[in-house]
């Protein structure tokens, strides 16, 4: 569309409030045909800007916040409410809708942040879901796509066809795709662990700093104990200290490592804190050998002088 949108290409992964009804029943492709047009000649213009639900994704959050010139926490306080990432136990964040319902940057002339305008208003009308094989979770996921057609919505009676590489091309949800895979990539792996595998809740901030607010994170990372405890190379150490999208990407290779214990993103334990861990482990183990040694001496004082107050009580007898 050529303005304000909608709707959740993220859906099946982040959650969005569509009425199945609406979704057409069947799989696209990249080189399946779309007949759409948006455009402020269009009689429902601005008419999908409300009602909805728009979860945003890291870099969504980055390049608004920046052309409003707000920091991160001046940003999410004002423009955003916490949400769980749907079917997850991981949090983020969703715009919060006007007391009419409505985004707080449509106006009449259209999205006032339109070439910043979020992920899931950029692929409105279409919808793209990711498909993860059982037990091929660190696998790349399959994506496909599909339409959704609500009657509000007269893009569907433009003239104009394209195919949804074209229509990706346009909106330029090719960028927005290639910032936000590695952070939907962690979502989904989550999400295929199900509910019963519930994260710590230091983790679950952890995750949530690290999606919603890179300058918080990188106090984190350059402020706290957090580089004596992992090894960082110096020029990745560098980059990260001025550049927010380098720091982005670090974050989620952070949450890889530390949510799947995945190895070979650059991201290591120095060797010194993985002794001590070992050596603290080993105090553990020793400390419980110990205490069930001194339990298991004590059952056989108990059980020695049982038998003795026994065979007194039996020679007394006789
Ligand atoms: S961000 Fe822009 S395009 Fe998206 S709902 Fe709000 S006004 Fe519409
Ligand atoms: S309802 Fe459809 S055609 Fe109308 S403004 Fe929204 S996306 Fe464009």
């Amino acid at each position: 569309m050529t303005d304000k949108n909608h709707l959740n290409p993220l859906k099946e992964s982040l959650g969005t409030n569509y009425n199945p009804s609406n979704i057409l029943p069947a799989k696209l492709s990249a080189d399946s045909q779309l007949h759409f047009r948006c455009h402020p000649g269009v009689s429902c213009f601005t008419a999908c800007c409300g009602n909805i639900n728009i979860i945003l994704t890291p870099y969504d959050i980055l390049r608004i916040r920046r052309a409003l010139k707000l920091p991160a926490d001046e940003f999410l306080l004002r423009y955003t409410t916490p949400v769980y990432l749907e079917k997850t136990d991981l949090p983020g964040v969703k715009i919060n809708l006007d007391e009419n319902g409505r985004c707080p940057f449509v106006t009449e002339q259209g999205c006032m942040i339109y070439e910043q305008r979020p992920t899931t208003c950029r692929y409105y009308p279409v919808g793209m879901s990711y498909f993860h094989s059982a037990g091929q979770e660190e696998a790349g996921a399959e994506e496909f796509y599909f339409l959704v057609k609500e009657d509000h919505c007269k893009g569907h009676e433009e003239d104009k066809l394209q195919t949804i590489s074209e229509w990706r091309v346009d909106q330029g949800i090719d960028e927005s795709d290639d910032m936000n895979r590695e952070w939907m990539e962690i979502v989904m792996r989550r999400k295929s662990f199900g509910l019963q595998a519930t994260l710590s809740e230091s983790a679950k901030k952890m995750f949530f700093m690290a999606s919603t607010d890179l300058d918080k994170f990188r106090r984190f990372v350059f402020e706290s104990p957090f580089l004596e405890t992992y090894e960082i190379d110096q020029e990745t150490l560098d980059k990260i200290k001025t550049d927010d999208v380098a720091l982005m990407f670090f974050s989620f290779r952070y949450l890889t490592a530390t949510l799947f214990g995945t190895k070979g993103v650059g991201i290591t334990i120095k060797a010194d804190k993985i002794r001590a861990k070992v050596e603290e482990l080993k105090d553990k183990q020793a400390g419980a050998e110990a205490r069930a040694e001194e339990t298991y001496n004590e059952l056989v004082k108990d059980r020695d002088a049982l038998l003795k107050a026994q065979a007194e009580a039996k020679k007394s007898k006789k």
